[in-house]
């Protein structure tokens, strides 16, 4: 009742990767992960290959931007709308050669929603080019698209009306969480660093606030590190409820007991840069065990209602580090009675 989703299709380009220019940790950082831990869980089944079209993003994102992306990789001039669009910022760069990827990535997770559907399957960890960052017409940090929220709207479609999605990435899940906004049929947890190093603006870090969370229906649990004084906070100009490393457990399961209603499906975007080997480092200080203890949080609730779970690779810039926390959530969603 378990399987992955780890096929070289969901890094596949359309223009040779050697003659596309990325920026920092982008898709051939991805792509190198996906590889190493594609080797590591042959144990486990597999779901076939599926590929969607890629208007099924257009669940999520405009239309505009949806053609923006494809004139962009074609190089051909976009036109006045598409230029009236918020800029991609760089660390996209490059990325709008990986669509073909991204069709197979979102393909995987509605074979994982298909099987969900038949109750033959009860759990997923699924590969696809990371999207949490990515809103209805722009995108940064890495994410162009925003594959998780794409297969929330096609969940329900297929009749799994009240979903939560789990973001426990080092960084705020601010697309997933914009796309959602006043959704009361969603309800997105993100734990986070409230000092996010890709949200170069204060304006923008306070999207992942408790008071920003509270006024668009969904949930920020924001960490800071213990070098930081309350006083920083008012300066960056944050308001809301900030939280410290060792109390992050706590206060996630806090927020798992008190869901809006009970979820009919779990996606959890499952970033590794809040290991503390990673970008954790101070903030949250969790190592593979907290991971693991994350997932049995999400799994003990998941059985309770019960209900199925889709855990999506989030981020994580350590190579060695992301795949053994990446096996150590796999070990625990999979075997996790
Ligand atoms: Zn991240």
């Amino acid at each position: 009742m378990f399987a992955t989703y780890f096929h070289p299709h969901t890094c596949q380009t359309s223009k040779a990767i050697n003659l596309i220019s990325f920026v920092g940790y982008s898709f051939p950082h991805y792509n190198h992960i996906r590889q190493e831990i594609a080797k590591k869980i042959t144990i486990y089944p597999s779901l076939p290959v599926k590929k969607v079209k890629y208007s099924e993003y257009l669940r999520v994102h405009s239309h505009e931007y949806l053609q923006k992306l494809v004139f962009k990789a074609l190089g051909k001039e976009l036109n006045e709308s598409m230029r009236s669009l918020p800029p991609l910022s760089i660390e996209c760069e490059g990325l709008e050669y990986c669509l073909p990827g991204y069709v197979y990535g979102l393909g995987g997770i509605f074979a994982a929603i298909d099987e969900m559907k038949k109750v033959s399957l009860e759990r997923a960890y699924c590969f696809s080019l990371v999207g949490h960052h990515a809103h209805k017409d722009w995108g940064h940090g890495y994410c162009l698209l925003n594959p998780l929220a794409a297969a929330t709207k096609y969940a329900q479609s297929q009749g799994f009306h009240k979903i939560l999605i789990i973001d426990w990435d080092i960084h705020h899940g601010d697309g997933t969480q914009s796309i959602f906004s006043y959704d009361h049929s969603v309800y997105c947890i993100s734990i986070h660093s409230a000092v996010d190093i890709y949200m170069a603006k204060a304006s923008d870090l306070n999207y992942g606030t408790t008071t920003m969370a509270e006024k668009v229906g969904h949930c920020n649990i924001p960490l800071i590190s213990e070098s930081i004084t309350p006083d920083i906070i008012t300066q960056i100009g944050l308001d809301g409820k900030f939280y410290r490393g060792h109390e992050s457990l706590s206060k996630f399961r806090n927020a798992l007991e008190n869901l809006p209603w009970h979820p009919d499906l779990i996606f959890i975007f499952s970033g590794y840069d809040s290991h503390r080997d990673d970008c954790g480092k101070g903030i949250t200080n969790w190592t593979n065990r907290d991971f693991q203890e994350l997932t049995k949080y999400v799994l003990d609730l998941a059985k309770k209602i019960p209900c199925p779970v889709i855990s999506t690779h989030g981020g994580g810039y350590q190579t060695p580090v992301t795949i053994s926390a990446a096996l150590s959530h796999i070990e625990i969603l999979a075997n996790y009675k």
